[in-house]
């Protein structure tokens, strides 16, 4: 039964105890073999890649045993949602290459039936209002070890109760003063079983109801039933909700419609090194301007990796390679940028680009004259061909790449030293030229005519390649170079330091003149280059009106393969 529903390119879920769970169940026959699940965010800020494993994990199990999978919003609090963040959350599951068909739903579309639901709770003898305030209801919770206290207003009469509730509904309360409470054991040795509050009142509007409602449902009350009355199959969540699971199953059983429940099944969420990931702390870093807005590249949100060039396969790819587990614990933000680089270096175009000018001449190179190398454009993919690269003259090669008085480890260009131009010539450094200050501002070389294409004439060796750009044909850009936001591995783990203490003063550089091979002209935003011996660039969406910006995705060397190989 079970390989009837597994796509043949795909193994077996060995390494993924959620798998082997849904296997189970279709070789079992539960639900007739069918595999649903949902992505289910609240619309109150954009995803992040903690988001996205949670995202490629349901969306991608649904792929994997030929089921769906419903992008659900759980928008049951209207004071922190808007649209612009529902807007965002569907771009951001598009982009990561999944599709929920017809099935985009959101938890107020089951605002109704929640209410009815609520109603047949009271007139069952299982839910009361309690007219004490939330501080009060909490400080009669009791604690894991001690049962809490009843409400005075828990054995009000059914009639008292509808009455209230209706009146809750219609608006005859203001926020706060009444509340809805589940009536099941306020001694119950799971916290969330001691009576919860399942609908408070809001007057706030809500951004797809609008003023209809001024009481919502809880989360807790809503979610099960949500995913109950879609028929999912399976409900993967992360950790915290596990003690959660009796409530939804006590509503479930509440409901008493059919035998069939959703298996919630849960992992443990995605914890990144040196990245906060709460939805809220990112919200004041935009807030308070910390960054330039939510897809600011230096955030670990969906759209700034996006926005810096990581690419969609890179993040499941990524998320594939940390799999699931039920224990907590952090991943190192290495691999993710081992994982966009591993993809970049099989896709991307090569291009050359200087970041930090130093004019050459060459001096016995004819004026005037010009020249097309031939450059290969990616050496992982034959298909990608080759193209031309103009040389002439004047060049700008990289300030780094030359020292007057180098020390001796230094091999790259050097007063007499002779160093190959990539896919162009051998060079060798025969003057110096500075300003007043002392400061280099131009480099006179040579060139050896029959070194054409890089190659040694007669057999002698270079121990340096260099990259270069032709003055005459650069194009002028703007780079702007990320480092990590925090300093600190663990920027939440510190008890009575804010988080915004470990803010890196450096993460963002930005290098206003940089000079690019003619080859990325009229390049659409959000290409990917490669910038050879620099790391993977791409276009930013700020390049308009004949400005172009890059933002460097990552750098080439991969600290994290370095690592493994130890
Ligand atoms: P945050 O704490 O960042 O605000 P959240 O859990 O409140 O996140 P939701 O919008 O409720 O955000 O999350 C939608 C789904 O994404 C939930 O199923 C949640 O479990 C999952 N999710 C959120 N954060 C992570 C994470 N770091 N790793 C894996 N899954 C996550
Ligand atoms: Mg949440």
């Amino acid at each position: 039964m079970a390989e009837k529903h597994l796509n043949e390119k795909d193994p077996p879920g060995k390494n993924n105890f959620i798998h082997l769970q849904i296997e189970k169940d279709i070789a079992e026959g539960r639900n007739q073999g069918r595999v649903h699940t949902r992505f289910p965010p609240e619309p109150n800020g954009y995803l992040h890649i903690g988001h996205a494993k949670s995202i490629c994990l349901n969306f991608g199990t649904a792929e994997k045993y030929g089921g769906k999978c419903n992008l659900r919003f759980d928008d049951t609090n209207p004071s922190k949602e808007e649209t612009e963040y529902v807007e965002s959350i569907q771009e951001d599951v598009r982009w990561l290459g999944f599709d929920w068909g017809d099935r985009l739903f959101y938890a107020s579309d089951y605002f109704d039936k929640l209410f009815e639901f609520a109603i047949r709770l009271i007139k069952n003898g299982k839910a009361y209002v309690d007219d004490q305030d939330a501080e009060t209801i909490s400080s009669q919770k009791g604690t894991p070890t001690r049962p809490g206290f009843e409400s005075p207003h828990r054995n009000r009469s059914i009639d008292e109760n509808l009455d209230l509730f209706l009146k809750m509904k219609e608006g005859a309360f203001s926020e706060g003063e009444r509340v809805l409470r589940a009536k099941i054991d306020m001694a119950s040795p799971n916290m969330h079983m001691r009576d919860p509050i399942i609908y408070r009142i809001m007057k706030s509007p809500h951004h797809r109801t609008g003023d209809k409602w001024c009481i919502y449902p809880m989360y807790d009350f809503a979610h099960g039933q949500c995913d109950y009355w879609e028929g999912i199959t399976h409900s993967i969540c992360t950790l915290e909700f596990e003690v959660h699971r009796p409530l939804y199953d006590w509503f479930i059983d509440q409901l008493q419609e059919t035998g069939y429940r959703p298996r919630q099944i849960e992992f443990a969420r995605l914890n990144l090194s040196y990245t906060v990931m709460s939805k809220r702390k990112l919200m004041e870093l935009v807030k308070d301007g910390h960054v330039n807005g939510w897809d600011d590249p230096r955030m670990p949100t969906i759209s700034a990796l996006r926005r810096r060039g990581y690419t969609p396969q890179a993040i499941r790819n990524f998320a594939e390679k940390i799999g699931v587990t039920k224990v907590d614990g952090m991943i190192d933000v290495l691999l993710l940028e081992h994982s966009v680089r591993e993809h970049l270096n099989k896709t991307a175009q090569r291009v050359m680009g200087v970041l930090n000018p130093l004019k050459v001449v060459i001096t016995n190179y004819p004026e005037g004259q010009e020249e097309e190398m031939d450059a290969v454009n990616n050496p992982e993919d034959e298909n990608m061909g080759m193209r031309k690269v103009p040389f002439s003259r004047e060049l700008y090669i990289e300030r780094d790449d030359f020292m007057e008085d180098p020390p001796r480890k230094f091999f790259r260009l050097a007063p007499g030293r002779e160093v190959r131009l990539r896919y162009a010539y051998f060079i060798t450094c025969v003057n110096v030229v500075k300003d007043e200050n002392g400061r280099v501002t131009e480099l006179h070389c040579t060139y050896d005519p029959a070194s054409k294409g890089g190659n040694s004439p007669d057999g002698r060796k270079v121990k340096a390649t260099l990259h270069w750009v032709s003055v005459k044909h650069a194009v002028k850009a703007e780079v702007r170079l990320y480092d990590r936001l925090f300093t600190d591995e663990d920027p939440l783990g510190h008890k009575d330091v804010d988080f915004k203490e470990f803010m890196n003063p450096d993460s963002l550089k930005v290098l206003p003149e940089c000079y690019i091979e003619p080859f990325v002209k009229g390049a659409k935003p959000l290409s990917h280059f490669q910038f050879e011996r620099l790391g993977y660039f791409n276009i930013d969406p700020d390049s308009t009106g004949g400005k172009l910006v890059f933002n460097r995705t990552v750098r080439l060397r991969d600290t994290w393969a370095k690592q493994q190989k130890r």
